[in-house]
């Protein structure tokens, strides 16, 4: 088998052997990524890498294993969404107004991740900000579906997704605010993985909506991805909201069956937009739990309805006071020809800015100013306690709740970008995750005809990580792709 084929806890098996050095392993990523930059339909996964400072980082790796020393991803190279700070390098949102902008510090996840001994192979591509579904609105260019180039990857993530389908990195970080983990990762038919809000601590994180944003993983599969929760996860004091709340090994026990388990199936989730061929999978998903000893029951999440609604109005709302600090003074981009400080704000702003990010912060400044703050956003706030209200409901009777991810696979280049509003509604099945806070596993149920990976959601309560994770595990075990 292939090095890039090979999943975590193999190569880690390997690298203890003494079978493969750290340095054969971030070479064979690092040449699978410059091969695919040659190529006129190229994935566009990264938006930086990081050759010299990744191959030096493994040769000291192997020297750190040679002599006996062991961390949880010692010598395993990883990439990182551009949104994530780490130091001595570029961090770009994707955004021509970062232009120029090198990270002064370390996300708490980059801290967590350099003591586990991880190599950083560069910064990957992402929707500017982290606003879209698609991975179309980066300044750096599309990235396309490695599984159909002629498709997206899913975003905000898609970098992160498809250097995992494509083999450029065995794990790799996004953030999920409204599912840019758990979309991409089902377009692109890899795991990723929304932890519960407070889990990860968020320092590092450039905020898009802070009550909303989340780090989580990518990986091959679910115990990887439960091997990367586990270095990320813990309480961190520069995060005011990070919880104080001990971290369990996600990666034991999640061998068995699933006898006792309760998953709910919400009808709200199964309506007339979903595409056949998704509810399909989705619904052999359902099959395979059963055949595992769960028993399935119907649930209602009644305030489904105004959950793209509600995140639309309180993730602009939020974004455009996070995006007040991008001034042109302060960060990256300025624009030279300005003239005078007001010309500095609004010239930068004004070329600085993507259109889906200047159509953001213009709603969500209209939803805060006075006279529209009650009719919108006030509501919107209500109308999240609603639809939380809903999930505190369902898991007093079921351990995890089983969804699709989007109702559709992954569309065309192209198909959806002139269209805000039908992009805003594929987002339908994962926001609402967002919104209550709870975790949200992706993880691959299948193929359409065409051969397009579907996801399947599994939604659980608040804290419960490793509830959801063992769940995942054995499903994914029964689907055996
Ligand atoms: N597609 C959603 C949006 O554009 C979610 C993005 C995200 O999770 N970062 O807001």
């Amino acid at each position: 088998m292939n090095i890039h084929e090979l999943s975590v806890t193999v190569l880690k098996e390997k690298l203890e052997n003494k079978e493969l050095s750290s340095h054969e392993i971030v070479s064979h990523f690092l040449s699978r990524i410059e091969t695919d930059r040659k190529k006129n339909d190229r994935i566009n996964a990264f938006i930086e890498i990081f050759r010299d400072k990744a191959l030096k980082d493994a040769a000291e790796a192997d020297k750190k294993i040679a002599a006996g020393n062991s961390g949880e991803l010692l010598g395993i190279p990883l990439a990182l969404k551009d949104n994530l700070n780490l130091t001595g390098f570029p961090t770009t949102c994707g955004s021509k107004i970062l232009e120029g902008y090198n990270s002064i510090y370390d996300a708490c996840v980059v801290t967590n991740l350099k003591n586990s001994g991880t190599i950083f192979l560069g910064k990957t591509n992402m929707d500017e900000f982290a606003m879209g579904s698609s991975n179309e609105t980066s300044t750096y260019g599309i990235v396309r579906n490695p599984v159909d180039r002629s498709r997206i990857p899913g975003g905000s993530s898609g970098g992160s997704a498809s250097s995992i389908a494509a083999g450029f990195a065995p794990i790799s970080l996004g953030s999920d605010t409204g599912g840019s983990i758990r979309q991409p990762a089902s377009h692109c038919g890899v795991v990723g993985m929304k932890p519960t809000y407070g889990r990860v601590s968020r320092y590092g994180l450039v905020a898009y909506a802070s009550s909303l944003d989340q780090i989580g993983p990518f990986a091959k599969n679910i115990e990887d991805a439960a091997l990367l929760l586990k270095v990320i996860s813990g309480y961190d004091n520069r995060d005011s909201t990070s919880a104080d709340i001990p971290v369990p090994d996600y990666t034991d026990g999640l061998e068995g069956d699933l006898k006792g388990k309760k998953i709910g199936i919400p009808s709200q989730y199964f309506t007339k937009g979903i595409n056949p061929e998704v509810e399909t999978i989705v619904r052999n998903g359902i099959d395979k739990l059963k055949d595992l000893g769960a028993e399935i029951i119907d649930i209602s999440l009644p305030h489904t309805e105004y959950a793209v609604e509600v995140y639309y109005i309180i993730a602009t709302a939020e974004a455009s006071s996070n995006l007040a600090r991008f001034d042109g003074i302060r960060y990256g981009f300025r624009d030279k020809s300005a003239e005078n400080l007001l010309e500095i704000f609004t010239k930068s702003r004004d070329a600085g800015f993507g259109d889906e990010v200047k159509r953001r912060i213009l709603l969500g400044t209209y939803v805060l100013s006075s006279g529209y703050y009650d009719a919108y956003y006030l509501k919107a706030l209500k109308a999240r306690t609603l639809i939380k209200g809903d999930f505190d409901e369902a898991f007093k009777n079921v351990d995890a709740i089983l969804t699709p991810v989007s109702p559709t696979p992954a569309f065309k280049i192209g198909e959806k970008s002139d269209d805000p509003v039908s992009m805003y509604l594929s987002d339908i099945f994962t926001i609402s995750a967002n919104l209550a806070g709870i975790p949200g596993i992706s993880l691959n149920g299948g193929y359409t005809q065409e051969g397009l990976p579907v996801g399947i959601q599994l939604l659980g309560s608040h804290f419960q990580e490793h509830k959801l994770l063992k769940i995942a595990h054995r499903l994914e075990k029964a689907i055996n792709i």
